[in-house]
C-alpha cells in the first residue's frame, strides 16, 4: 500500500506522491515565540515529526523547515492587535528581542527532550526581512497588491481561488467582518502583508517607509520558498492556521510564482484539556515543565499525544497521561521479552512478526493512524506472551521494533542499561552546547551529577564515571 493522507485542500484521502521521485519538500508552521509552547502545539510538532518520520521509513529524504515566528504575529491572527512579542515584552519590561530568544531556546530544548528529529532548518522571520520585500514589491507590480501609506495590502479579489483552502467565500467574508473596516483597504478581506507603525520595536526601514514590519502570513510564504523552493510538496499545521493563515500563505504565493504553492496541505486537529479549550483562567495551559513536574518523563507526553491520529479529537487529561504511561510500560515489555526470546534456540514466529509489521504499515500509510499501528505492537506482545516467537523469530521483531521506533520515537530499544542513558544524556548535552543553549546543557550534568554520574570533557571527549 502506498502512503495515504488527508488532504485539507481537496478533502479527500490522497496517495501521497512526491513533485520528485524519492524527495519531499515539507514546510511545518512553527511557533510564535512569546511564550513557551504548550502541549498543543507540541501536539501539532510530534504530528510534523511523526509525518517527517514516516516519509523516512517510506525510504524518502526529507526537507523540512519548520518556521520561527518572531514578529508580525498579532493578537487577533488578523491585521489588528498587538504584535504578540511586543505585549509580551510590555508585560514583562523587557526587550522582544531577548524574550525571542529566551523562548526560541525552551523551544529547542523541548524538542530535544520530546525526541523530535531536528528540521534541516528553523528560519526566523525576522532574518527574512529581503525575501519577503521580494515577494510583496513582486505582488505590486503584478496588481495583486496595492500600498497605502506605508502599509502594503494584499487584493483578495485579485486571486480567483481565495477561500478554497478554508471554504470561505469572499462576499461572505465581507457581510461577516467582526472588526471595524480599515478604511484605507479596498476590501475587508485584504490582509497587510506589509505595516507601517512608527511605535513598533521590531521595525525596518524600507522603501515603502520608514518604519514598517511584515504581516504574518508573507513570512511563512518567503521563508518555505527561500528554503524549499517556488512549489513545495506538504505543509502542515494547526487547524485554525487554515484561515486566515494559509489562505492567504496561498494567495501570495501563487499570485507571485504563478504556480500552485504546496501539494497537499494537512492540520492536525487542536488538543483540549480537561474537555475544554485550554485556557490560562483555568490553569490548564501546561508546558513540558508542568509534565516532568507531575513526575512524568517527556516521552510520556510523547506517546500521550502521539496515540491519538492527528487529524482526530485528543483530549488531555492527567488520567490520560497515568494510561500513556502505563501502556508505554507495556511497550518496554514488548521491547524486554523480544530481547530475551533472541537468546532461545527455537527460531518460530517469524509469520506473527510479518503479520505485525504488516498491520503497523497498513496503519501509518492510512493517513498516519498511529492507534491501529499500535494495534500491531500490542499484537505482537501477545504473541510473546504466549511463547509463539522464539529465537531467529524474535530477532526479527527487534528488527522491525527498531524501525517501528524510527516512526514513533518511543520506544526503548537498548536493555535500558545506566551506558545507553548517559550515552544519550551526553548527546543531548552536546547538542544543547551546540545551539549554545549552555543553561540546558548545564541542566543535563546537574541532573547527571545528582546521580552521583560525572562528566570530564576531555579533548578526546566525553568521559564519564560513577562517584
Ligand atoms: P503559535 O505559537 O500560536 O503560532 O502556534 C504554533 C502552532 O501550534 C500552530 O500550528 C498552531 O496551529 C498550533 N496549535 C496551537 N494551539 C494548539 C492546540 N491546542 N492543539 C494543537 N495545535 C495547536
Ligand atoms: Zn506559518
Amino acid at each position: 500500500m502506498t502512503f495515504h493522507v488527508f488532504n485539507s485542500l481537496t478533502r479527500r484521502m490522497e496517495a501521497f506522491a512526491p513533485l520528485e521521485p524519492g524527495l519531499v519538500r515539507m514546510y511545518n508552521c512553527g511557533p510564535t515565540v512569546y511564550s513557551r509552547p504548550h502541549i498543543g502545539n507540541y501536539r501539532s510538532f510530534l504530528f510534523a515529526d511523526t509525518l517527517r518520520r514516516w516519509f523516512e521509513y517510506r525510504g524518502y529524504q526529507v526537507q523540512q523547515v519548520m518556521n520561527i515566528t518572531d514578529v508580525g504575529h498579532l493578537l487577533a491572527d488578523q491585521d489588528e492587535g498587538e504584535d504578540k512579542l511586543e505585549a509580551q515584552a510590555r508585560r514583562e519590561s523587557t526587550d522582544p528581542w531577548l524574550i525571542s530568544r529566551r523562548v526560541t531556546q525552551e523551544f529547542f530544548a523541548d524538542l530535544a527532550a520530546l525526541g523530535v528529529r531536528p528540521a534541516t532548518v528553523y528560519p526566523k522571520a525576522s532574518e527574512h526581512i529581503p525575501e519577503m520585500l521580494e515577494i510583496i514589491d513582486g505582488l505590486v507590480a503584478k496588481g495583486c497588491a496595492y500600498v497605502v501609506d506605508g502599509n502594503v495590502y494584499f487584493d483578495v479579489n485579485s486571486f480567483a481561488r481565495y477561500g478554497r483552502l478554508s471554504g470561505n467565500r469572499i462576499e461572505d467574508l465581507e457581510a461577516g467582518a467582526r472588526i471595524a473596516v480599515r478604511e484605507d483597504k479596498r476590501h475587508p478581506a485584504d490582509f497587510a502583508l506589509w505595516k507601517c507603525d512608527p511605535a513598533h520595536i521590531m521595525k525596518w526601514n524600507t522603501h515603502y517607509g520608514a518604519d514598517g514590519f511584515p504581516g504574518w502570513h508573507i513570512e511563512c510564504s518567503a521563508m518555505a520558498r527561500k528554503h524549499l523552493g517556488e512549489r513545495i510538496d506538504v505543509h502542515t499545521g494547526g487547524e485554525d492556521n487554515i484561515f486566515p493563515h494559509h489562505e492567504c500563505e496561498i494567495a501570495q504565493t501563487e499570485c507571485f510564482t504563478g504556480q500552485p504553492f504546496a501539494n497537499y496541505w494537512m492540520h492536525s486537529k487542536f488538543l483540549q484539556v480537561d474537555g475544554g479549550k485550554m485556557s490560562k483562567s483555568l490553569g490548564n495551559v501546561y508546558t513540558l515543565d508542568d509534565v516532568r513536574a507531575r513526575g512524568f518523563e517527556p516521552r510520556v507526553l510523547r506517546f500521550a499525544l502521539l496515540r491519538g491520529q492527528y487529524n482526530q479529537p485528543l483530549n488531555f487529561t492527567w488520567a490520560a497521561m497515568v494510561d500513556a504511561q502505563s501502556s508505554l510500560e507495556n511497550l518496554d515489555d514488548l521491547v524486554r521479552r523480544a530481547h530475551a526470546a533472541a537468546a532461545l534456540d527455537q527460531d518460530q514466529g517469524a509469520e506473527q512478526v510479518q503479520q505485525a509489521t504488516a498491520r503497523f504499515e497498513r496503519g501509518m500509510d492510512d493517513n498516519l493512524n498511529v492507534p491501529e499501528a499500535l494495534v500491531a505492537l500490542s499484537y505482537l506482545r501477545s504473541q510473546f506472551l504466549e511463547q509463539h516467537i522464539t529465537g531467529g523469530g524474535a530477532r526479527a521483531a527487534l528488527e522491525f521494533l527498531e524501525r517501528a521506533h524510527g516512526a514513533l520515537g518511543v520506544l526503548r530499544l537498548a536493555q535500558d542499561t545506566l551506558e545507553a542513558r548517559v550515552k544519550q544524556q551526553i548527546e543531548a548535552r552536546a547538542q544543547a552546547r551546540k545551539r549554545k543553549d549552555f543553561a540546558e546543557a548545564d541542566r543535563i550534568r546537574k541532573a547527571l551529577e545528582a546521580e552521583g554520574i560525572l562528566l570530564d570533557d576531555t579533548p578526546q571527549g566525553v568521559t564519564w564515571k560513577k562517584r
